[in-house]
């Protein structure tokens, strides 16, 4: 079963919404054939400083190589567990459409469905979040799981970096967006509606030649 790329902004609502999702769709599979799996950047450890340009020179051999070890570490991740019977839910900023790409081709190889659930909200919102953490953490306050801060030049540079998802290319579709006003009944209706298409009956066959 398919992969569900979830995609956005730092500190946009990801990981809400794709435990949202998560819950939705836990409930669902009770009564299907499919397995539920759940990796983010948090599960695999990956820390927000390996999207840090700043941290290292641009010109030095390991400027990207930490995100590339992360988009490595992610990309096993999903390869371990996905089949047409595992639902993933991949939680990461997956902003790069050649990455993007590329988890589409890996979903196909395993003859299974990949879609795209787009997190909307506006820059302002998304900063308001990170700013919070960053003030809590100077503070030495706690940071629970999954609320590490960005810093601010990274958080600025990622949403720069930001490569829209394009419906119209094969691996950006289908495309399901959720902002940040959707409320439960809303979201629901996306959700139902992202099932459908991936796991409901009216689900595309994959073939190989596609
Ligand atoms: P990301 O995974 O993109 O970094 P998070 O899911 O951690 O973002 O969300 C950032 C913060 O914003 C969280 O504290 C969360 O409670 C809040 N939040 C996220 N989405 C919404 C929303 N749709 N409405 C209100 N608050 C939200
Ligand atoms: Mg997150």
């Amino acid at each position: 079963m398919p992969l569900i790329i979830v995609t956005g902004w730092p500190t946009s609502g990801k990981t809400t919404r794709a435990k949202q999702l998560h819950d939705y769709l836990a409930k669902r599979v009770t009564d299907s054939n499919y397995r539920l799996h759940y990796i983010s950047d948090d599960t695999l450890s990956i820390s927000r400083t390996v999207y840090d340009l700043s941290a290292n020179p641009a010109h030095t051999r390991s400027a990207n190589a930490s995100e590339k070890d992360a988009r490595a570490a992610i990309y096993g991740a999903v390869k371990r567990v996905l089949t047409s019977k595992d639902i993933v839910v991949l939680d990461s900023p997956n902003y790069i459409k050649g990455w993007r790409y590329q988890l589409h081709c890996e979903a196909k190889a395993v003859r299974t469905p990949s879609c795209i659930l787009q997190i909307g909200c506006s820059k302002d919102q998304a900063k308001q979040v990170n700013d919070k953490r960053l003030e809590r953490r100077a503070k030495g306050e706690d940071q629970l799981e999954g609320e590490e801060p960005y810093e601010e030049g990274n958080w600025e540079n990622l949403v720069f970096r930001y490569e829209e998802p394009n419906p119209m290319t094969r691996w950006d579709s289908p495309l399901f967006a959720v902002v940040w006003d959707d409320n439960e009944e809303q979201t629901k209706k996306i959700f139902d509606d992202l099932w459908e298409t991936i796991a409901g009956s009216g689900r595309k066959v994959i073939r190989p030649n596609q």
